[in-house]
């Protein structure tokens, strides 16, 4: 019987990327591979010992790890039918794809579109769930920022940028695919040209997203505005549809 780890269940609206303000159900996954070192979400770096379910009517917890059938009725109980998208969260999802591909299949037949948020490494996982979803919004991580998780024999400042185009071949797969890329002050340009020449390969029309890192908890600021508007201005000359977009629902004080 598939079962999935999960950090918590709740409603609110996309805060990111090209859908940013929509009606968004959240399924977040409990694990992580990674550690960014800006990420909102170190909660979700092991395994949940349970998943908080935020439902209308008082939150409550579920042990993990729980039943496709369980989460689904979870769910339900957040009117599925005027939520414009599920979103599968983490953590990184992809660490369960059995799991993914199970609650997609359930939840998108109810309605919702199913968008799959992912470090977008996981290409062998990917391929197992692709065709459930309806859109991968994968980022592009940088090495300036980004360390695997545990004892690695990696170079820690090797690029993820092969990983990364070998995962983006199988999304295109998807009705609709995005690459959301974080940029903070130690972001070096050679890093975001690099990206721009991969994705430009492969098809410089997918959306890029240049999502200037929020200066909250951990996070001191964020880019200058000149070096974004720079990074703008270079990228657009390789791809096609490059566009920043802030974390929004921090402003508004919403999960
Ligand atoms: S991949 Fe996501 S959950 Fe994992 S460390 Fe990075 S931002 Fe956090």
């Amino acid at each position: 019987m598939t079962e999935a780890n999960l950090v918590e269940i709740f409603s609110s609206f996309q805060g990111e990327g090209p859908h940013v303000g929509c009606s968004t159900l959240f399924v977040r996954f409990g694990e992580c591979d990674l550690r960014c070192r800006w990420c909102d979400s170190a909660h979700t770096w092991k395994p949940a010992a349970a998943c908080r379910v935020d439902a209308p009517g008082g939150a409550r917890e579920l042990p993990n790890p729980l039943a496709i059938d369980d989460i689904v009725a979870a769910c339900e109980a957040f009117d599925l039918s005027r939520h414009r998208f599920v979103s599968l969260t983490g953590g990184e999802p992809l660490l369960q794809p059995e799991a993914v591909d199970a609650i997609a299949k359930a939840l998108g037949a109810r309605g919702p579109r199913i968008l799959l948020e992912t470090h977008g490494l996981l290409d062998a996982a990917l391929a197992r769930v692709v065709d459930a979803i309806d859109v991968v919004s994968m980022d592009w991580k940088l090495a300036s920022e980004v360390r695997r998780a545990g004892r690695s024999t990696r170079d820690p400042r090797e690029p993820f940028d092969a990983e990364h185009a070998r995962f983006l071949e199988i999304a295109l797969r998807a009705e609709e695919v995005c690459i959301k890329v974080v940029v903070a002050p130690s972001t070096e340009d050679e890093e975001l040209e690099t990206m721009a020449r991969h994705v430009a390969a492969i098809d410089p029309a997918i959306p890029v997203i240049l999502q200037p890192v929020t200066p909250v908890g951990p996070v001191e600021a964020a880019p200058d505005p000149e070096r974004v508007l720079a990074w703008l201005a270079s990228l657009e000359r390789t791809l096609h549809d490059v566009r920043v977009i802030p974390q929004t629902h921090k402003q508004v004080g919403v999960a």
